[in-house]
């Protein structure tokens, strides 16, 4: 193929990864630049980290929800267990985790030390270890049932199979990073904490505010106005965050973060007419997808203009070495942006990523498996690979950044070709951690207890330590050691209570793509 056809291809393959605007032949041409009225008003105070949601008193569970716990709420003593706190402090082994009636971590300590209370429910977990729940933070409750011929894909909520897969991997909390069913998401969060529900805690993030640049099921508003108006719904209507989208210029990202921060309410965005110094100035919280969406890089950049190939940025430097990167780098740390890791997805468009697990292919309709894997024939017959370097680059970038002091978070985007699903697509994301270059311990941190800090929940949940809520992955074997452990999910506990992964992932299969 001709080179400028083979680079329209490989843009088009990819766009969808982020559920980002066509670039390619069918690109919806860019806006031309809206001259700025006025210069950028000055930079807003950051606001404190939201309060945090009233800790949750034990709830009533459903009969729907409790057919799925396999170890009551109550005194529970987990013995002889090894365990990975989630601060990355080294393993602890043959320690014993009490967990009381409220739902809470009463002690953790040596097992010989730690003696459970009369009357507790005692299970031996020797050969096991205990991990926090994961703290996603580029999750959905919706997906790419398909990609039709003509490359463009469907986003169909996921309302019943989503929130069970994601608690059958251990998921105990989730942030959405931008709804297709804003309102189905706020109300799901809310059945989830009633207990009429079984899944994590819901963070739900609004629609994304910004254009989409020809996505169906997105906003295409323009202006400041109706983006700060945008804001105002959502958080009235009970959105936990705010997402910010590819087409927003500086004035219009300036409108969404003013209104959110007014609010209380932080903004996450997968930007790219705005660069991360400029988003980083105007006050964003969060930035979506890593470096590889920073058009702070492209050569002769147009201010306020998402350029022809988003990629070109990334591809332009080639090591986090490069002073420009050390520059941005410092300028995210200054500002307390964080910046999420998104690899999960990122990979399903490398020509050689492994094939889906047959736990993943199983959890899918009929529909959505046939488009998964004839989405991946595609990719794989590129010459090629041609977006594995910038893959791997980015994998240096995220190592470099958080190695510098940056806070990096991890979600798995369950977007892209459709390979990628609630789960499976997190576990698959913190081995990718790994494969970057991070040990598991500090990959495991990454996934729970900076997601945790982030969202300003840190002192009930997002690490293994008494008192805060017995959110916990009960693991076969070490994932210290071996990072694909984390994949051997015996229970799951999210506030006392003991999922068994093997009700809630039956429950879901079939329905991936469905609903
Ligand atoms: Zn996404």
């Amino acid at each position: 193929m001709a080179g400028k056809n083979a680079a329209s291809l490989f843009i088009a393959l990819v766009w969808f990864a982020f559920g980002a605007p066509a670039v390619g032949q069918n690109a919806v041409p860019p806006p031309p630049p809206e001259p700025l009225t006025r210069g950028l008003p000055p930079t807003p105070e950051p606001p404190p980290p939201p309060a945090p949601p009233a800790a949750s008193p034990p709830v009533t569970l459903s009969p729907q929800t409790r057919a799925f716990v396999a170890v009551e709420p109550g005194s529970i003593a987990l013995t002889h267990v090894r365990v990975i706190d989630g601060t990355g402090a080294p393993a602890r082994e043959d320690q014993t985790i009490l967990i009381g009636a409220d739902g809470r971590i009463a002690a953790v300590g040596p097992a010989a030390s730690t003696r459970p209370p009369e009357g507790a429910r005692v299970i031996d977990l020797t050969g096991h270890s205990v991990l926090p729940g994961w703290v996603g933070m580029h999750e959905h409750l919706f997906y790419t049932a398909t990609v039709d011929a003509g490359g463009e894909p469907a986003f169909l909520q996921m309302s019943h199979s989503f929130p069970l897969l994601y608690l059958a991997a251990g998921a105990t909390t989730i942030r959405t990073a931008g709804a297709v069913q804003g309102q189905t998401d706020i109300n799901l969060a809310a059945a989830i904490a009633a207990g009429r529900r079984a899944g994590p805690e819901v963070h739900a993030t609004s629609p994304y505010i910004g254009r989409a640049g020809g996505l169906i099921e997105l906003s295409e508003e323009r202006g400041a106005e109706r983006m700060r108006a945008a804001v105002d719904y959502w958080a009235g209507a009970g959105a936990a965050s705010i997402k910010a989208y590819m087409q927003a210029t500086r004035e219009e990202l300036t409108a969404i973060v003013g209104a959110a921060h007014v609010r209380g309410l932080r903004v996450t965005g997968h930007i790219c007419a705005t660069s991360f110094a400029e988003a980083a100035a105007i006050g964003i919280d969060n930035l979506e997808h890593g470096f590889i969406a920073a058009s702070d890089f492209i050569p002769n950049r147009q201010p306020d203009v998402c350029p022809q190939n988003p990629f070109a940025g990334l591809a332009s430097v080639t090591t986090p070495a490069a002073p420009e990167a050390q520059a941005l780098f410092a300028t995210l740390r200054a500002r307390n942006v964080a910046i999420t890791s998104t690899l999960a997805v990122l990979e399903q468009f490398t020509a050689a990523s492994p094939p889906p697990r047959p736990e993943a292919l199983q959890a899918m309709s009929a529909h959505s498996r046939t488009n998964c894997l004839a989405q991946r024939q595609q990719t794989a017959a590129q010459a090629g690979d041609p977006f594995r370097p910038l893959y791997e680059r980015e994998m240096a970038f995220e190592l470099a950044f958080a190695r510098s002091g940056g806070m990096l978070l991890a979600g798995s985007d369950p977007t892209g070709n459709g390979c990628v699903i609630a789960g499976d697509g997190l576990q698959r994301q913190v081995e990718l951690l790994v494969a970057a270059g991070f040990t598991p311990l500090e990959a495991i941190r990454i996934a729970t207890l900076n997601g945790a800090t982030f969202l300003g929940i840190a002192a009930r949940t997002g690490s293994v330590e008494a008192g805060k809520e017995a959110d916990l992955i009960v693991v076969r074997g070490d994932p210290s050691a071996r990072i694909e452990d984390i994949r051997n999910v015996v229970t799951v506990f999210s506030n006392g209570a003991g999922y068994d992964p093997t009700r809630l992932t039956a429950a879901a299969r079939g329905w991936v793509g469905i609903r």
